[in-house]
This record gives structure tokens, C-alpha cells and sequence, in this order.
């Protein structure tokens, strides 16, 4: 696989190589930016999300502070206008006001009138959205029926005011009476009023716990988990309530208490954000107070997510472990059980715990965001750059390269034969740099064949030129009608001979001369005479020695250089050469026979001759002959500054 991308990668061209190297590298380094885009942006994500819950928090734990305060000022308020009620209350007063309040029922117990709840004139002035339920034990005890009405006083007087404020106000008391205002309940707090059953006890229930001396040992405002409303059977209303006690002289005798509704607790759209967080509400003690996911309203299942002490469920268990781990200090940060980042605070008065959440996965994804734009801009910005590489690439060096593959390829085939030179297949494989080195390489080879074919072609004529040039100086030198030696030839024999003569060295020049050779042409005719001469030569030659040179000097004239002949040699030869030639008759064109002599002239060299001096003698001694009567030798004698004297 690695190997067939390298071989992919080596076919290409140089632009698409550096276009993909180049996009290579710039993924890389787009991943790279990314990554540490992602890094920044998740820590951002991470701080501004922690600085946003911690914020949102803040507001929340103020909120609801707000509003414990309110309730526990109610019910400090309500408190003091109870004993003030309680003080002023005489105890037949009180008797008269309980009894016109609360009359007797069939079943022992007494219950409020209806116009207290109605709306309507009671013994206490007009009232409105109050109920009460007195068992029979509290009529028989003049201090507890001082207790009931003097609360009824200040629950009147404190719950009217704050009536859009609080869901409810109301007091109960150990021997389970209760007054309560709460006007807006859908139950018109008939439960109170008609339908508890004499026994009605509440005192195990945690609003009434939490009020106990040993549960509440500072006396102050306490609130419980969710509970689900006492007066509604068919219909589960989950609340908390927030309880203040009432003690005296360190007796507890009754308690304050103020109840607010799940959907009250968190108001529709009060705490969803825009920021998608969560927020949750614990209680010291481990009760779920508020969660988006496991508290609903009016839901049965409700019940059984708020003990988180015990949840088998994970997240809860997470969260339990958080609120033990780091609710008395507070806590900002990430919460691994819960795969979230948080912000838990304690709210003051309520005993509660208050935690903004915000899942992990919704930073990471904020982190994310800017990734898709980071990688259109790369992608676009790697396009751009790789078509202007490989614009750039093609025009500056590819086509350059090509062009000049293209010279070497035309070079290559002008010089080379098909037949000769193996071309390079016209493969599309390899890039412009290696085609061109396999073009240069071919041709540099023709190159080297053509050099070698001009030099042989060179050798070829240089040596046909010699031998023209040979034939040329053999015809320079050679008399073409008797193939011997021409005068030049003949002459030039003779002055490469003179220097090599010392002293006592000996040689002779015989002229020789054809006598009447006119008459002979002017009756035979010319190609007679031509054969008379060839003849002449042929009879010349065979009487010469090893050593000896014979030469035409022009018409019928010719030169003999007898090598090292003394005088007396050289006489004896040149009468052997006449007579040869007198006693025979020369057969000649025409079947003709024709006699022929000549006269010679023979000259001996002495020392201080040149070729000139030499042949002059013997010319000399030649025109003797001729005077003499032709046919016959003469010698010329030696004078030496005379040059024309005869024997
Ligand atoms: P002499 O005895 O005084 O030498 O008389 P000659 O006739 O030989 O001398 P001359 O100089 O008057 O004539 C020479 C002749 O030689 C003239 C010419 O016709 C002849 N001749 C010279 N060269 C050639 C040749 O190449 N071929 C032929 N056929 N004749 C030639
Ligand atoms: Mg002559
Ligand atoms: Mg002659």
C-alpha cells in the first residue's frame, strides 16, 4: 500500500506533487490549528460557563433567599403579634371568640365556620380564606384555647397582607390543632374543615418534626423536603414548608408555618436560562428540593426520587456525594459523577443547597463551534493556494520543461535512425524533470552515433583522397604514353642522386635521341610513331642495370642516369643501347617494320656537377652525334667552366 503511493506520487508532475505536498502540510497544519482553537475554546468554554453558573447561581441563592427571608420575617412578625394577641386575651374573651369561631362538631372536634374560609362576618371581623381543625383535648385546656385564637388573630391580620407574597400562614400545635390561612388552595381547605377524621394527627410528619426542640434546637425558621400536601388525597400537591417555632417559658406550644407549592418553589421559566443550565435544589439532609428531571408536580413518582441519600440512581447518588463532599464550603468546578460543570452554593435560611448545572457535552459542543468555520475557511484558503501553485508551477517550470523535452525529442529523432537508436516508449509515467533526463539521455546518445558515423565517414574520404592524391603524383611523374619516368620525375631522380656522390664516385647521363623521328611521323603516320616510342622504351629498359633510370625528357628525346658506371662503363653501355636499337626493327601499327637508330650523347660526372652542368654535357655531346652523322655515341669531354665541348 505505502509503496504503491509512493509510486503514485513519483509519477506525478512537479505542480501536482508540490500541489498535493502542499496540501499535505497544509491539512496538517489546519488539524494542528484546529486542535489548539479547540483547546483555546474548550478552556474558554470552560471559564465563561463555570463565571456563568457561578453568576446564575448567585442570582438563584439570592432569589430564594429573598424569599426564605420574607417568610421567615412573616413568621417572626406573626410570632410577635401572637403573643401580643395572647397577652391581651383575656380568658373568657378567648373562650368566647373560640367558641363563636370554632363551634362544636358531631364528632367532637371543633372546625371553623365556613364564612372564615368564604368570606363573611365572624366574631374577629370580616375573614376570609381560613380554615381550622381542633381536636377535642385543646377545648378542655383554657391556655391552648388562648394559644388557638390569639394565632388566629395575627394568622388573620399577617396573611391578608401578605396574601400575594405567601402561598399560606398557618399555626399547629403539638396536640395537632391548626389554623391555617392559604385562600387560593384548590381543595377550599375543605380537608380542615369537614373531612379529617376527629383522630387527625400529624405530629410524626417532618413539618411537624423539624419543631421539636431536639430537631430545631435554635428555634429558627426551618424548611422541610418536599412533602405532599396532608389535605389532598386524590391528588399529590408537593411543597416544602418552612417552620418557626413557638415556645414558652421553654415549652414548645406551637409553630408557625408558611408552605409553598413545587411550581412556586421554582417558578415557570425562572430558573431556565438561556445557557441551558440546570439548576437543582438539595436539602441539608439529603432531599430533593428541585430537580428539572425527577421533581413534578402533581406526579406520584415524585415520592420516590427525593431521599438522595439512598437513590440507587447514579446521578442522584453523584450528586448526594457533591452536596456531602462540598456543601458547607461551596463548590465551582467540573463534577465528574455528574459529567457536568458546577456551581453549588448554600442558600441562607432555608437549610438548602443550591446547584446550577451545565452537562459537559454542551461546552464541548460550544468548544466545537468554531471548528466547521476554521475548516471552510482552511479548505478554501488549501484550494486557492494549491491552484495558484499549480498555476505557477505549470507556466514557470513545467512548460519550460516540457518545451524543452520536446527539442530533445525533435533533436534526437533528426539525428537518430529508428533502426539505430531505441526511442523512449511516448509513456505519460514520470514527471516532466525524468521525462527530460530520459530525452537527454537518448539523445546525448545520438549525438555520440552520428559523431562516430561523421568520423568514419571522415576516415572513408581522407583515404579516397590519398589515393587520388597518389594517383595524382604518379601521373605528375609518369610519361603517360611510355609509362616511365617524364622529364620532371627523371630530373628530380637525378638531383636527389648528385648530393650522395663523394669524391671518386662515378655515374653517367646518357641523351638519347630518335635520328629523322619527323620523317618517320611524316610517312607512318603519328600512331606509328607512338608504338616506334613505346617500343624504344621497352627495348631501353631491358639493357638497363639494377639501379639504373630511364626518363622521356619530351618528343623523342630521352635520359638515362647510369648508376655508378665509370666512363669506360658508361660507353660500353650507351653503344650497347644504340646498336640494340639499330640492329632491330620495331614493329609498329599498321604491320609495318620500321628501322630506327639513334645518336646518344653521354656525360661522366666530376665532382662540382649539378644536374643542370650535367645534362648540358651531355646535350652537348648529343648535338656532336647529330653532326656526326646520328647513329653513333659521343662522350663529352671534361672541361670543367666549358661547358659545350666535344669528345
Ligand atoms: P634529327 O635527326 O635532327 O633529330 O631530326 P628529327 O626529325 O628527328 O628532329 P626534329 O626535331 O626536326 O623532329 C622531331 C620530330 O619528332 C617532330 C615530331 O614529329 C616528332 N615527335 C615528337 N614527339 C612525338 C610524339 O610524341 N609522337 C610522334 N609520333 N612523333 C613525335
Ligand atoms: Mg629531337
Ligand atoms: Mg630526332
Amino acid at each position: 500500500m505505502a509503496a504503491r503511493l509512493l509510486d503514485w506520487y513519483h509519477s506525478l508532475s512537479i505542480s501536482a506533487r508540490t500541489a498535493w505536498s502542499l496540501a499535505a502540510g497544509f491539512t496538517l497544519v489546519i488539524v494542528c490549528a484546529a486542535l489548539i482553537a479547540f483547546n483555546d475554546e474548550h478552556a474558554n468554554a470552560i471559564d465563561e460557563s463555570l463565571a456563568r453558573l457561578d453568576q446564575r447561581n448567585d442570582k438563584i441563592v439570592e432569589e430564594l433567599g429573598k424569599r426564605f427571608d420574607r417568610i421567615a420575617t412573616t413568621q417572626t412578625r406573626a410570632i410577635d403579634l401572637f403573643r401580643a394577641e395572647r397577652a391581651m386575651l383575656t380568658p373568657a374573651e378567648a373562650r368566647r371568640e373560640f367558641e363563636a369561631l370554632y363551634p362544636l362538631q358531631p364528632d367532637g372536634t371543633r372546625r371553623s365556620r365556613d364564612a372564615m374560609f368564604d368570606g363573611g362576618r365572624t366574631a374577629i371581623g370580616y375573614t376570609q380564606g381560613m380554615a381550622a381543625f381542633i381536636p377535642a383535648g385543646i377545648a378542655r385546656d383554657d391556655e391552648a384555647v388562648r394559644d388557638v385564637v390569639a394565632a388566629t388573630h395575627a394568622i388573620r391580620a399577617l396573611g391578608e397582607g401578605s396574601r400575594f407574597e405567601i402561598e399560606s400562614l398557618y399555626f399547629f400545635t403539638p396536640a395537632n390543632g391548626i389554623v391555617i390561612f392559604a385562600p387560593a388552595r384548590p381543595d377550599r381547605l375543605e380537608y380542615y374543615r369537614k373531612t379529617a377524621p376527629a383522630g387527625f394527627a400529624f405530629q410524626d410528619r417532618e413539618f411537624a418534626t423539624i419543631s421539636t426542640t431536639t430537631a430545631n434546637p435554635a428555634r429558627q425558621m426551618m424548611c422541610t423536603g418536599l412533602q405532599s400536601l396532608i389535605s389532598l388525597k386524590d391528588r399529590e400537591i408537593w411543597t416544602t414548608g418552612c417552620m418557626t417555632p413557638v415556645d414558652r417559658e421553654g415549652r414548645h406550644i406551637g409553630t408557625f408555618g408558611t408552605s409553598m407549592p413545587l411550581d412556586q418553589v421554582v417558578p415557570a421559566g425562572h430558573f431556565s436560562g438561556p445557557a441551558n443550565d440546570e439548576v437543582i435544589l438539595v436539602s441539608r439532609e439529603g432531599r430533593l428540593i428541585y430537580h428539572p428531571e425527577y421533581t413534578r408536580q402533581h406526579s406520584r413518582e415524585t415520592g420516590t426520587y427525593l431521599d438522595i441519600t439512598t437513590s440507587t440512581k447514579p446521578e442522584l447518588a453523584a450528586l448526594w456525594a457533591l452536596v456531602r463532599k462540598h456543601g458547607s464550603a461551596g463548590f465551582t468546578g467540573k463534577a465528574d459523577g455528574l459529567g457536568a460543570y458546577v456551581s453549588l452554593q448554600d442558600v441562607p435560611g432555608a437549610g438548602w443547597y443550591a446547584l446550577t448545572v451545565k452537562p459537559e457535552r454542551l461546552i464541548l459542543a460550544e468548544a466545537l463551534r468554531p471548528i466547521p468555520r476554521i475548516a471552510a475557511i482552511a479548505v478554501i484558503a488549501l484550494i486557492v493556494c494549491i491552484l495558484a501553485v499549480t498555476f505557477v508551477l505549470r507556466s514557470l517550470v513545467g512548460k519550460p520543461l516540457r518545451d524543452l523535452t520536446y527539442d530533445a525529442q525533435r533533436i534526437t529523432r533528426e539525428l537518430a535512425n529508428d533502426a539505430i537508436l531505441a526511442l523512449p516508449e511516448r509513456e505519460k509515467g514520470g514527471n516532466e524533470v525524468t521525462r527530460l533526463v530520459r530525452w537527454f539521455e537518448t539523445m546525448a546518445s545520438a549525438i555520440r552515433q552520428s559523431h562516430a558515423l561523421l568520423e568514419d565517414r571522415v576516415a572513408e574520404r581522407t583515404s579516397a583522397l590519398n589515393a587520388a592524391n597518389a594517383k595524382l603524383k604518379m601521373l605528375s611523374e609518369i610519361d603517360p604514353l611510355t609509362g616511365i619516368a617524364n622529364r620532371r620525375k627523371i630530373l628530380a631522380d637525378l638531383d636527389t642522386r648528385l648530393p650522395r656522390l663523394r669524391p671518386g664516385s662515378a655515374m653517367a647521363v646518357l641523351v638519347i635521341d630518335i635520328d629523322n623521328f619527323k620523317a618517320i611521323n611524316d610517312r607512318y603516320g603519328h600512331v606509328a610513331g607512338d608504338d616506334a616510342l613505346r617500343v624504344l622504351t621497352e627495348r631501353m629498359q631491358g639493357l638497363l642495370r639494377a639501379g639504373d633510370a630511364l626518363g622521356r625528357m619530351g618528343g623523342e628525346e630521352f635520359l638515362i642516369i647510369l648508376d655508378r658506371a665509370r666512363p669506360a662503363i658508361a660507353d660500353t653501355i650507351a653503344e650497347r643501347i644504340r646498336a640494340a636499337i639499330a640492329r632491330q626493327t620495331f614493329a609498329v601499327h599498321g604491320n609495318l617494320e620500321l628501322q630506327i637508330t639513334v645518336s646518344i650523347g653521354v656525360a661522366n660526372w666530376h665532382a662540382g656537377d649539378d644536374a643542370k652542368a650535367l645534362y648540358a654535357r651531355a646535350d652537348n655531346a648529343l648535338y656532336q652525334a647529330k653532326t656526326l652523322g646520328r647513329n653513333c655515341v659521343v662522350t663529352s669531354r671534361y672541361t670543367p667552366g666549358i661547358d659545350r665541348s666535344a669528345a
